[in-house]
């Protein structure tokens, strides 16, 4: 099989084409176009914004994407965009794009879920069989999911608040870090103390998998009020960071501890944005080894939003037959659980 992706829910606009063939995924093209530069005098995604330069970057991604992979829209066996949760005007123009290629080109169309697409990305470099345990950590999201299956996911947890990138951007804009914020931290963390600052570690010791982090970020503020220098700074980003890593790591220990791994291997998925934060990614190592675990991470391109994850969630689904509707009549859904089957609830568009 050989799809062509298409990602555009938050602020990267992505085109990738992917050959699928047992099992295996080869990249044919991957190109990502991120608007940071567009974003960045904001301090965060502004919606509008975003769509609009959705609008104006996606049949040059897409056109970027199918001369990389040397291959004309025939030669295509589908078409898949990502369909929700996301920034409902971006994920509009991805939809659409998806759609009309499809249609002109008379061949499958594959709504996504963008977090199916996290959460398959592993498997995009690695050989990760299902079973796993996932740790999804993205700007919007934080939750341990069982993956039992392509289509399967049962979450386990969830923050009950803010999510970890969201907190990692917040902490950046009180700091007067820029945006987006991570990276920014997690460069500053490097230096700084991280028992500088004794941040709470909100639900660390109340039993399941919930988590919560504004708290957390309401300590922070309190402690960045007095805070100048540059190493004063660099205190609060080591601490705020060790506090994150310490939930992390205790809630995957104990989902690992229940996580029931059939026959095989226990395996321990990160994936997200968050996903390419050293600290974080040493921290859950470090627990899935002592829970006999082996911890996947992708590498740090498909971490952040691309859409070579969402050509593999649309190969994997087509491979298996899972497109039993129309592709053409799928809406475009700012909320969608991924552990909800279909898409059903709440308000709809396109
Ligand atoms: P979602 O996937 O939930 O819809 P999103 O698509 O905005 O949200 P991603 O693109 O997966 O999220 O990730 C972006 C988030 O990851 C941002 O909040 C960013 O600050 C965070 N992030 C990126 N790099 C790092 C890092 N090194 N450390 C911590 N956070 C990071
Ligand atoms: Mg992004
Ligand atoms: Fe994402």
């Amino acid at each position: 099989l050989t799809i062509l992706g298409i990602e555009t829910s938050c602020d990267e606009t992505a085109a990738a084409v992917l050959r699928y063939e047992d099992g295996r995924a080869t990249l044919l093209s991957d190109v990502i176009r991120t608007q940071l530069a567009e974003h960045a005098p904001y301090l965060g995604v502004v919606p509008e914004i975003a769509a609009r330069a959705h609008a104006e970057l996606a049949d040059l991604t897409v056109a970027a994407a199918m001369n990389a992979s040397g291959l004309s829209y025939a030669e295509l066996d589908g078409v898949a965009a990502t369909a929700g949760p996301g920034l409902i005007g971006g994920v509009l123009v991805g939809l659409m794009t998806g759609k009309a290629i499809a249609q002109a080109a008379g061949k499958p169309f594959i709504p996504v879920n963008h977090l199916e697409g996290h959460a398959l990305s592993p498997r995009l470099s690695e050989d990760c069989p299902f079973p796993y345990l996932l740790l999804l950590v993205s700007g919007g999201h934080c939750q341990f999911l069982d993956v039992r299956g392509l289509g399967d996911y049962r979450r386990l947890g969830s923050t009950i608040d803010d999510a970890v990138g969201e907190a990692f951007d917040k902490v950046a804009k009180l700091l007067g870090l820029g945006f987006p914020g991570g990276p920014a931290v997690e460069a500053l963390a490097r230096n700084g103390d991280p028992k500088a600052h004794d941040f709470p570690r909100p639900l660390l010791n109340r039993p399941g998998l919930d988590m919560s982090f504004a708290g957390l970020k309401t300590a922070v503020a309190r402690a960045s009020a007095n805070a100048k220098s540059e190493a004063e700074k660099a205190d609060i980003c080591a601490s705020f960071q060790a506090a994150i890593c310490d939930v992390l790591a205790e809630k995957a220990r104990r989902a690992l501890e229940g996580f029931d791994a059939g026959a095989g291997d226990k395996r321990f998925v990160v994936a997200g944005g968050v996903a390419s934060n050293k600290a974080i990614r040493a921290a859950l190592e470090t627990a899935a080894t002592a829970q006999g675990a082996r911890l996947i991470a992708p590498p740090l391109r498909h971490c952040t939003d691309n859409a070579a994850m969402i050509a593999l969630a649309g190969a994997e689904h087509l491979a298996a037959g899972l497109c039993e509707t129309d592709g053409l009549a799928s809406s475009a859904r700012p909320r969608w659980p991924l552990d909800e089957a279909s898409a059903k609830a709440d308000p709809v568009f396109g």
